[in-house]
């Protein structure tokens, strides 16, 4: 398989519109972002619940992972794992554990802990740490400091670890919402979180066109995406930020220093799901052009990058050559 477009071209002519469905949408605020769900069934009624399940999955994995929310397993993880080792989910668990991998994977690109320091960023207040509080909690970016330990605890090894899922949640929300649909039998529909979205089918014989942002253009789309079948992530300098002396804070931070990210302006990613697709956004985003197209050209077959670099120039990964 070339790539995931690619296969899409050819595919898109092949099925015919029919039958007596129709497609059925809605879209909450959840998560701090939009989410929206949009499927097709013969059975309205049918879809309506497969949706409002989709949702409220959403909003229990928000009331689990959310570190704004003070009850929150995530938040009593940050408070209590630093001194003794704190029982988590299994579901907790094994996304700490993925993003563990992608931690190893990306050399320490990815990487939970970056909330150390990244928790004393307020975008909306236009605030960035000090040089003391960077230096106070720099040591503790460190995937490292989590240690996991089967079946399901959690152990800090720095009393300045704070963990975010950030980068993840999302993605791995989508999945989930994916797997709802699919229970409820629908084989056609699309769950978006934000930034991260899934497909599954198509839209009834075409493709879904997705947009990806003009990283300086408002509402301008620097490229359209036919696709179908695939998970699609987008990370981007300018979805949370403010400007200081000329400066661009933005919520992707380098765990190396504790500052934005500054090499690229976005990120796209197709894959096979979102959780994979939303931490390599995040990843290649830290990496910049050249090595964050080196690990999905060389980590990851049938996952695909579309780069948008600090000119505006657009890079893409081996896969997919015929859009260059
Ligand atoms: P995304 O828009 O998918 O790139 O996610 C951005 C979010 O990921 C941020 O708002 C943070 O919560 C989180 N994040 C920022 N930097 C990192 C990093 N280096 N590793 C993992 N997660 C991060
Ligand atoms: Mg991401």
């Amino acid at each position: 398989m070339r790539s995931r477009i690619g296969v899409l071209l050819l595919a898109v002519s092949v099925s015919a519109a029919s039958s007596a469905g129709e497609w059925i949408a809605d879209t909450q605020a959840i998560m701090g972002t939009r989410v929206h769900v949009e499927v097709y069934h013969d059975d309205a009624a049918l879809a309506r619940s497969a949706i409002a399940a989709v949702m409220a999955d959403m909003r229990r994995i928000d009331a689990s992972m959310s570190p704004y929310i003070e009850a929150s397993e995530l938040s009593v993880m940050n408070r209590e794992a630093a001194t003794h080792a704190v029982t988590v989910s299994p579901e907790l668990f094994g996304l700490l554990q993925r993003s563990l991998e992608f931690s190893v994977v990306t050399d320490g690109a990815f990487d939970v802990t970056f909330a150390s320091a990244g928790r004393y960023y307020d975008y909306r207040a236009s605030i960035a740490p000090d040089a003391a509080t960077l230096e106070a909690t720099l040591p503790a970016i460190d995937h490292r400091h989590l240690e996991l330990i089967e079946p399901n605890l959690v152990r800090y090894h720095h009393p300045a670890v704070y963990v975010d899922l950030g980068g993840i949640a999302k993605g791995y929300a989508v999945d989930r919402g994916i797997a709802i649909l699919q229970a409820h039998g629908i084989v056609e529909g699309i769950v978006e979180a934000g930034g991260d979205s899934r497909i599954i089918g198509d839209r009834h014989g075409r493709p879904w066109n997705v947009g990806v942002k003009d990283p300086r253009k408002d509402g301008a789309m620097a490229v359209l995406l036919p696709l179908a079948n695939t998970a699609v992530s987008t990370s981007g300098d300018y979805e949370r930020y403010f400007e200081k002396d000329g400066v661009r804070y933005h919520h992707i931070i380098d765990p190396d220093t504790g500052d934005s990210a500054r090499a690229v302006r976005s990120v796209t990613i197709l894959g096979p799901e979102a959780t994979m697709t939303d931490a390599l956004s995040t990843s290649v985003f830290v990496l910049g052009v050249e090595k964050g197209i080196e690990l999905i050209d060389e980590h990851f077959p049938g996952v695909d990058a579309i780069v948008i670099d600090g000119d505006g120039r657009m890079h893409y990964s081996a896969n997919l050559e015929p859009l260059r």
